[in-house]
């Protein structure tokens, strides 16, 4: 398995549903790749699963992740997508629990809890994305339901070294807004240091990040990357996100 501790950052892009094989020329055609000879950054696109095996045969320097995977490995599952078949096509990474998943499809932080164990098992990275909505934030729920998400999403097995963490305000994606740079500090030394055990696991912030405002948030100490969705769909914004 990839060791992700020696990675300084991490830079993860989710195009959601979007991309299509021209698409994905271009952008590939465009990337700076200059930032991605850096070692000790890792860069991960996280395209449609139908797209996966067309950019693994064409990356160079970067890295692949699902932004799912099956709650099964290897029974009848018609239209799922195990994370064993993720990790044989190359990818490293999956994109579990996002929030667009947790509300539209109504996935559980045990379902969730079952992906991640899933995708270890298959060797793959998972990225566990938590977040509080607008209401629970105004409420002052943010640290409660965080730590509930946390310890109920992510499993015993996990550790530093084979999971990440992905705060997502869900008021903050796709919508323009952000956390102040003061509030990702204090929710991100929170997960590192009062929930768990996870001072040492990477954590990423996603919402609404674009580069206006990513080296803001890359340069917060506990921030160890950014989870990108709109802004990556722009290859002129994500290289610069990627410079950052
Ligand atoms: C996301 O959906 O994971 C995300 C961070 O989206 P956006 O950057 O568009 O807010």
């Amino acid at each position: 398995m990839l060791e992700i501790d020696k990675f300084s950052k991490i830079i993860a892009a989710n195009w959601k549903m979007n991309g299509s094989i021209k698409f994905i020329d271009n952008f590939l055609s465009q990337l700076d790749l200059i930032n991605n000879h850096n070692e000790f950054v890792c860069t991960i696109i996280c395209p449609p699963f139908i797209y996966l095996q067309y950019i693994s045969k064409k990356l160079d320097n970067l890295y692949l992740g699902g932004q799912d995977c099956s709650l099964f490995q290897e029974e009848s599952c018609t239209g799922d997508i195990s994370a064993l078949m993720l990790n044989d096509i190359g990818c490293q990474f999956c994109i579990v629990g996002h929030s667009e998943r947790r509300t539209k499809f109504s996935e559980t932080d045990d379902q969730v809890a079952i992906k991640v164990s899933n995708s270890l098992k298959s060797n793959i990275h998972p990225i566990v994305c938590v977040g509080e909505t607008l209401a629970q934030k105004k409420n002052n729920q943010t640290k409660e339901v965080l730590s509930k998400q946390i310890m109920k999403s992510i499993p015993k097995n996990s550790n530093n070294n084979n999971t990440i963490i992905a705060y997502e305000p869900i008021w903050a994606i796709g919508t323009g807004l952000t956390p102040s740079i003061d509030e990702i500090k204090d929710i991100h030394n929170f997960i590192k240091n009062e929930i768990h055990d996870y001072k040492n696991f990477k954590i990423l912030y996603g919402g609404s990040v674009k580069s206006t405002n990513s080296k803001e948030i890359l340069n917060i100490d506990s921030v160890d990357g950014v989870l990108v969705g709109g802004a990556s769909l722009d290859i002129k914004e994500f290289n610069k996100i990627l410079s950052s």
